[in-house]
C-alpha cells in the first residue's frame, strides 16, 4: 500500500468512528477480528441503501417479489448446494510469524493476477516459484496451502453431536431456491420472474478484512431471476445494465468501477458466465458485486436431493421445465464502503476572514444521505431554540432530521459536512422577525433565505 492510499483508508476509518458511521466490534474487550458495528449515522446510511435497493429492484417492478427467510436452514440445503463439500478457501501459514493468510489473496496482491479457481497445490507452487514474501513479517517460509471450511457451524438442541450440526447461512441465495415453488404457487408469477432477499450471511473469513470490505458477518441483497434457458444471453445483458443503473441511482461514479468477466478456469462449477463489478477501493480494485448465470444447477440439485418437483409449467406452450437462473448479487457492506469512498471529498473552503481551510465533506447522493436536514439555531438562547424546535417538528416528519445546538455554528457545519447532510437550516434572530430561515447547500455552500411555511415544500423540491 502506498502512503497516500494508507492515508485515505485511515481517514475514512477514523471519520467513520468519530462521526458514528462504524465502530470496531466488541471494542472495549480488544475487539473481535473482522467484526464491525454500525453506529447512529451508519445505521441510517445502511438502511437507506437497503431501502433504495428494495424500491429499485422489488417495489418498483412487477416481475420481482421479496422474501425474508430464516438464517438457519436444514443442513441438507448446504449439502445439496455443494457448500458443505466445496465452500472452502485455501489457507497458508507463515512458519516464521504464524500468520494465516488466504493463498489466493496472497498471490493476487503479490503478482497482480487473478487466483480464483486454482487448486491449493497450484497455489503453493506459484507462491514458492515466485518467492512471495509473508505480508506480515517479510519472510519466505510458508506451509502448503490447505482448504478450510468457511461455514460457521452451530448446534441445534442441547447436545453437541454431529447429527445436530447446523450452519449459519453463507449466502442468502439458497432460500430463494428452496422457496421457489412456494413463491410460484402463492403468487402465480410467470417466467421470467425474480425472488429477492436482503439478509445476513456468515463466513468464517480469517484474513484481514480491509475495514468492512470482508467481514465474518455481513449483509447481502440478492436476486434470483428465473428464466427460460433460451433467453439467458439477452437477459444477462439486461441485468448487467440494471446493476449499472443501480450504481448510478446511488451516485457511485462510473469512473470508479469496472466490469470484469471471469475466465473459464475461474468460473464456479455451476456457472456458464460470471462477471464482477469491481470498485477501485483505496486498497485495490476488488469485487463489489457479481452477476452469475447459474444455469438450472440449483433447482435441479434441490429437486434431486429433496425429491420435490421444481418444474415450472409454461401454460402457453404446454411445456414443463426446470427454470434457469441469473443471479445479481450485492453486498450491503461493500456498497456502504464504496459509497463512503466515493463520497469522501477534501476541498479548500473560505473561512470568512479572507483565509481558506480544508473542508471534509461526504458528498453522498441525496437519496442515501444518512441525515437529510439539520436544524441549527444560531445560539442557544431560549427564544431561538424554541423557534428552531418548531422548525424541527415541521421538518422531521418528512425528512430524517437532526436538531443540534451544541458548539459554534462553524463546528456544527463541519460535523454535518462530515456526515454528508445535504441541507443545514439555520434559525437566527432575524427569523423571529421575518419568519424565514437560512438553508445552506452542502456541496455549493450557497445560502438561501426561505420562509418557514415554505420550507417543507422547498426541501421536497430540492430532494
Ligand atoms: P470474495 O471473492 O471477495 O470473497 P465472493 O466472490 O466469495 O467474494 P460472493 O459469494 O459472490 O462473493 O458473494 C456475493 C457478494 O456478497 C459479494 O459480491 C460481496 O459484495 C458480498 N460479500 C461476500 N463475502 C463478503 C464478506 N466476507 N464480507 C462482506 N461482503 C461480502
Amino acid at each position: 500500500m502506498t502512503k497516500e492510499v494508507e492515508n485515505m483508508m485511515d481517514k475514512i476509518v477514523s471519520l467513520a468512528k468519530r462521526r458514528g458511521f462504524v465502530f470496531p466490534g466488541s471494542e472495549i474487550y480488544g475487539g473481535l477480528a473482522n467484526t464491525w458495528d454500525y453506529g447512529p449515522v451508519g445505521v441510517e446510511l445502511k438502511n437507506n441503501i437497503k431501502q433504495a435497493w428494495w424500491n429499485f429492484f422489488v417495489k418498483n417492478r412487477e416481475d420481482i417479489v421479496g422474501i425474508d427467510a430464516a438464517i438457519l436452514m436444514n443442513s441438507k440445503v448446504w449439502e445439496s448446494s455443494g457448500h458443505v463439500a466445496g465452500f472452502n478457501d485455501a489457507l497458508i501459514d507463515c512458519r516464521a510469524c504464524q500468520a494465516r493468510i488466504r493463498a489466493d489473496h496472497l498471490i493476487e496482491d503479490a503478482l497482480e493476477m487473478k487466483a480464483e479457481g486454482l487448486t491449493p497445490k497450484d497455489m503453493t507452487k506459484i507462491i514458492v516459484e515466485n518467492k512471495i514474501k509473508c505480508p506480515v513479517c517479510g519472510k519466505i517460509d510458508f506451509t502448503e496451502a490447505r482448504k478450510f471450511g468457511l461455514m460457521f457451524k452451530t448446534f441445534q438442541g442441547v447436545t453437541e453431536e454431529d447429527k445436530n450440526i447446523i450452519y449459519l447461512r453463507p449466502e442468502t441465495a439458497q432460500a430463494m431456491f428452496v422457496n421457489f415453488k412456494n413463491v410460484l404457487n402463492s403468487t402465480n408469477k410467470k417466467i421470467p420472474f425474480g425472488i429477492a432477499q436482503i439478509g445476513k450471511s456468515f463466513r468464517n473469513e480469517i484474513t484481514p478484512g480491509n475495514f468492512i470490505f470482508r467481514t465474518v458477518e455481513f449483509e447481502q441483497m440478492e436476486l434470483e431471476y428465473f428464466i427460460d434457458e433460451k433467453d439467458w444471453e439477452k437477459l444477462f445483458e439486461y441485468w448487467q445494465n440494471e446493476m449499472a443503473n443501480w450504481l448510478d441511482h446511488i451516485g457511485i461514479k462510473k469512473e470508479n468501477y469496472s466490469i470484469r468477466e471471469h475466465d473459464k478456469d475461474e468460473l464456479s462449477h455451476y456457472s456458464k458466465k460470471t462477471i464482477d463489478f469491481e470498485y477501485n477501493f483505496p486498497f485495490g480494485t476488488k469485487e463489489l458485486y457479481g452477476l452469475a448465470y447459474r444455469t438450472d444447477f440449483d433447482l435441479m440439485n434441490h429437486q434431486n436431493a429433496s425429491g420435490q418437483n421444481m418444474e415450472y409449467f409454461d401454460v402457453e406452450n404446454n411445456r414443463k421445465y426446470i427454470p434457469h437462473v441469473l443471479e445479481p448479487t450485492f453486498g450491503v457492506d461493500r456498497t456502504f464502503l464504496a459509497a463512503m469512498v466515493d463520497a469522501y471529498t477534501e476541498e479548500e473552503a473560505p473561512t470568512g476572514d479572507g483565509k481558506t481551510e480544508t473542508r471534509v465533506v461526504m458528498k453522498f447522493a441525496k437519496n442515501i444521505a444518512p441525515i437529510k436536514v439539520a436544524i441549527l439555531p444560531l445560539s442557544k438562547k431560549e427564544e431561538l431554540s424554541g423557534k428552531a424546535k418548531e422548525v424541527f417538528d415541521l421538518v422531521k416528519t418528512e425528512f430524517n432530521s437532526q436538531y443540534d445546538e451544541s458548539q459554534s455554528i462553524g463546528k456544527r457545519y463541519r460535523r454535518q459536512d462530515e456526515i454528508g447532510t445535504p441541507y443545514c437550516v439555520t434559525v437566527d434572530f432575524e427569523s423571529l422577525e421575518d419568519g424565514a430561515v437560512t438553508v445552506r447547500d452542502r456541496d455549493t455552500m450557497k445560502q438561501e433565505r426561505v420562509k418557514i411555511e415554505e420550507l417543507v415544500k422547498w426541501l421536497k423540491k430540492a430532494f
